[in-house]
Formats: structure tokens, C-alpha cells, sequence
């Protein structure tokens, strides 16, 4: 049996469209994400995120690279949206999420990039960095219904989400993918630039768990609903993996972490000292058996 997604039933019952307005309505003076910048978007592109109204795409394609899950046999159906609400001085994306590389689409546009996905045999559609973006999808998504689409949304973000609007968009994504990047928020402020990082992301991640609960997948492996984290290991325990886990084993030992060992000193790091290296084994080995030994069942590298 095929997975409904409950996007499907909203557009049904005419919620979307009301959604669509009352997102739209908020980034007239900017609110949607914890920034909080109250920048009329519609005239202004100087908001923390840089953004305007229409959404910037930097690219659109099944992905293969994903986590094993979303990818399955056709791949990931990802848009990655340029610009981002957060400053990361170590981004191996900064092309897109600080230099604005991309260009800029109609709500058409982006509807009829999710019905090709489906088409090329997708399993998912994967928006990238969505957070400032997500009444632009839900605009689209109108379309995108409208010609046929089925598949389950991913919301593939840095973490730094507004429970509110979070709360608002409730029944659109079937999957989260954030983020939990750091667990002190001074490492927060002095990498990325936020001030209040682990307790918005904490808030973030557990209202998202409440949507939509423990990452489910069907007979062939394949995720269609719930919650997927990120934590990337930083060299010097700069991402705080401890605490960090043992804040995502609280909220279920069956959270599907992916902890990721990739870091490499790009855009700006080499300006830190102590980012300049590679994460080594036994670094990365230490956090790995932290999770397991915090009884997470769902844990490694994928
Ligand atoms: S989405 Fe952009 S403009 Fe809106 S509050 Fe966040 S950073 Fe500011």
C-alpha cells in the first residue's frame, strides 16, 4: 500500500492554501524563522537570510548521496535553496548558502521541479535549507497537488527552525532531516554566528519529533515519515557530540542519527585554530560509542 502523505489531506480540505497565505503573511515582516528580523521581504532582501519573496535555486536533482534511506534505488529528489539563516564560517556549501549562487524561479517553477523528481522516480522530494523558503514551498506544493503529486516532503534544515512556524506547518513534511550542530551555544555564536543555537535547536527538533515521531521505512528500507538527525563531528569536540546526543537519546533512543565524520577546513575556518584539521578515527570512533552506549539504536554513518 502506498504511503499518503498528509499534505494531500490538507490540500483536500483547503488547508494548504490558507497555510500558503498565513506563511506568505509572515514574511511581510519576517518572522518565520528565530531570527526574527521583521523585514518585509516582498520589497527588501535584508533580512538575516538575505532572502526575498521568490525563491533562489541553486540546484535540483535526484541525490544520491543522501542518507541510505532517503536515497533507496532512485534516489533523493533534492532542491537546494540558496541562502541561509545561519553563518557558518566552515560551510562546504558557502557558494550557495553565503555568495548567493543561484537563481531565481516562480512558485511554478518550483512546483513543476517536484512533479520532474517524481517522474524521474524519486522517492521523496528533499528541500535543502528550507527554513526561509517554506511558504514559497507551500505555494508550490499547490501545484505540485494540483498535478499529481504524492510523494513525502523532506525538510532537510540547519536546526535553527521556529517552533512556531514549525507548529503552523504541521502535516506538510512527512520527514525532518535537521541539523543539531552544536551543544554550547558560545560555540554557536563563534562559528555561526547564533547567540541561542542549542536551545532553538533543542526546541526545533522536539517539536518535530512530536509531528512526526521515530523514522519510519517500508519493506524495500525506504523512509516515508519521521525524524532523521545530523550531528557533524568537529575537531577539538567543537560540536559538543556528548551532550548533544544525550539530548537526542531523551527524546527517543530510536532517533535515526546519522553522526558524520566529513568536516574539512572550508570557506573560512582555517581563520580557527582549532578548525583546521580533519576530524580524526578515534575522534569520531569516541562519538559513535557515546550514542550506542546511550542505548541509541539507530546510529553510525550512512
Ligand atoms: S527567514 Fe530570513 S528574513 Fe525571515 S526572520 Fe529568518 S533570517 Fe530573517
Amino acid at each position: 500500500m502506498r504511503y499518503e502523505p498528509s499534505y494531500l489531506n490538507l490540500y483536500e480540505q483547503g488547508h494548504l492554501k490558507q497555510l500558503a497565505d498565513d506563511l506568505e503573511e509572515r514574511a511581510f515582516s519576517c518572522s518565520l524563522c528565530p531570527h526574527n528580523c521583521g523585514v518585509d521581504r516582498s520589497r527588501v532582501k535584508n533580512g538575516r537570510c538575505r532572502s526575498g519573496l521568490l525563491p533562489v535555486i541553486s540546484s535540483w536533482s535526484p541525490h544520491f548521496g543522501e542518507e541510505a534511506p532517503l536515497v533507496g534505488r532512485k534516489g533523493s529528489g533534492t532542491i537546494f535553496f540558496t541562502n541561509c539563516n545561519l553563518s557558518c564560517i566552515f560551510c562546504q556549501n558557502y557558494d550557495i548558502s553565503a555568495l548567493g549562487h543561484g537563481k531565481e524561479v516562480s512558485y511554478r517553477d518550483l512546483a513543476m521541479m517536484m512533479i520532474s523528481l517524481q517522474e524521474q522516480g524519486c522517492h521523496n522530494i528533499n528541500f535543502v535549507t528550507p527554513t526561509h523558503m517554506v511558504y514559497a514551498i507551500t505555494r508550490a506544493l499547490l501545484t505540485a497537488v494540483s498535478r499529481g503529486l504524492h510523494l513525502p516532503l523532506v525538510y532537510n534544515s540547519g536546526g535553527y527552525d521556529s517552533v512556531e512556524t514549525l507548529r503552523l506547518m504541521k502535516g506538510v513534511f512527512d520527514i525532518y532531516m535537521p541539523d543539531f550542530k552544536y551543544s554550547d551555544a558560545d560555540t554557536g555564536y563563534k562559528l555561526s554566528g547564533i547567540k541561542n543555537y542549542p536551545e532553538i535547536a533543542k526546541g526545533a527538533v522536539s517539536e518535530m519529533y512530536s509531528q512526526v515521531g521515530d523514522l519510519e521505512t517500508d519493506e524495500a528500507g525506504v523512509a516515508y515519515k519521521g525524524l532523521l538527525v545530523r550531528h557533524l563531528v568537529l575537531p577539538n569536540n567543537l560540536a559538543g557530540t556528548r551532550d548533544a546526543v544525550d539530548f537526542l537519546a531523551g527524546l527517543s533512543r530510536n532517533t535515526y542519527l546519522n553522526i558524520m565524520d566529513q568536516y574539512r577546513p572550508e570557506y573560512r575556518a582555517r581563520e580557527h585554530l582549532e578548525l583546521r584539521r580533519r576530524v580524526t578515527l578515534e575522534e569520531f570512533d569516541v562519538a559513535v560509542n557515546h550514542a550506542r552506549g546511550a542505548g541509541m539504536k539507530r546510529v553510525g554513518r550512512f
